[in-house]
């Protein structure tokens, strides 16, 4: 398969991430099914949708037309089938847990034509965790959007030892035409680059919250005023959501048995109370009043 023969994609999940990403496919040009097993969250997502494109056209970033066009090109489904069922790529956006992809990943290869490439989105399940349930491995990869996707330029490509070059190379190319800036990680390494490179800033915050050395308010500000960051790691947490950094860190304890990768005390306790963040309304900052 050449890139031009990708018609059709199928994003699944229309969460944080999955909605964005279909918008911005749609937006692209791309006919786009986007599925969800919550009726809930897809109400959302429409609703997302029906209030960006007449925004962009306000702010004159889309004509009339294109934003008609992106509108036609979009429709939100509980029906996987329905969704990926004439997908030439699939972007997997669903809730980060292994069994859950490997779930959808098996599905995905029984419902979707042979040709297709089915890239997951995950922050931190590498797609060799779930290619070998599907009978075609060298069709699948990671492709890593950042949130919020619809702004966000960067795009992991990473390559599995299963992933052919192809595979990835039309990876890199569905990103450029989605008008994202990818980079390609020729080996697969937990948290990619960027989270790497960001979890070592939010631990280093984190210990300085936990030890009493600064407020988080103040944190933020010198990460941003310093270092120049657009947000500070606390703020970002609140965005990305709390829920995320705890799975993310008990995966990674999981897999070292490092206490020292155990998520930290605010980590645990935000998690346990429901402060998530943005979604929840509380995290490290209120926002019941937003
Ligand atoms: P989210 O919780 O906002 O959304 C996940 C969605 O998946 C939910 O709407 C849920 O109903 C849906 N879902 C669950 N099971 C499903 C199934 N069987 N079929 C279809 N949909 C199903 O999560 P998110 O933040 O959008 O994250 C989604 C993926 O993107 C994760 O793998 C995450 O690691 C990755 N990611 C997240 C971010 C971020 O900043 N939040 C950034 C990059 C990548």
């Amino acid at each position: 398969m050449i890139i031009d023969d990708v018609k059709k994609i199928c994003v699944v999940g229309a969460g944080n991430m999955g909605h964005q990403i279909a918008l911005l496919a749609a937006i692209r040009g791309y006919r786009v099914g986007c599925a969800d097993v919550s009726e809930e969250q897809l109400k959302k997502a429409e609703e997302f949708a029906a209030g960006y494109l007449p925004g962009r056209v306000a702010k004159g970033k889309l004509t009339e037309e294109q934003a008609g066009q992106a509108r036609d090109n979009l429709y939100f489904t509980t029906d996987l089938t329905e969704a990926a069922g004439d997908a030439d790529y699939v972007i997997e956006a669903a809730t980060e847990k292994l069994d859950l992809k490997k779930m959808i990943f098996e599905d995905l290869d029984r419902i979707t034509p042979a040709h297709a490439l089915l890239a997951t989105n995950s922050s931190f399940i590498v797609s060799s965790l779930v290619a070998g349930v599907t009978g075609r491995p060298e069709k699948i990869c990671n492709m890593h959007f950042f949130n919020p996707a619809l702004v966000m330029k960067c795009v992991e490509v990473v390559k599995g030892p299963h992933t052919s070059e192809e595979t990835a190379e039309l990876a890199m190319e569905l990103s450029r035409r989605l008008g994202k800036e990818p980079v390609k990680l020729h080996k697969e390494i937990y948290g990619f680059l960027v989270n790497r490179i960001l979890s070592a800033i939010n631990n280093e915050a984190l210990f300085l919250l936990d030890t009493g050395v600064a407020s988080e308010k103040d944190i933020d500000s010198a990460v941003v005023n310093a270092l120049g960051h657009p947000l500070g790691p606390f703020r970002l947490q609140d965005l990305t959501g709390i829920d995320l950094t705890y799975h993310v860190m008990m995966e990674r304890y999981r897999e070292t048995e490092d206490p020292a990768d155990k998520p930290s005390p605010t980590v645990v306790e935000k998690y346990v109370k429901g402060e998530w963040g943005r979604k929840t309304g509380r995290g490290f900052y209120d926002y019941s009043e937003e």
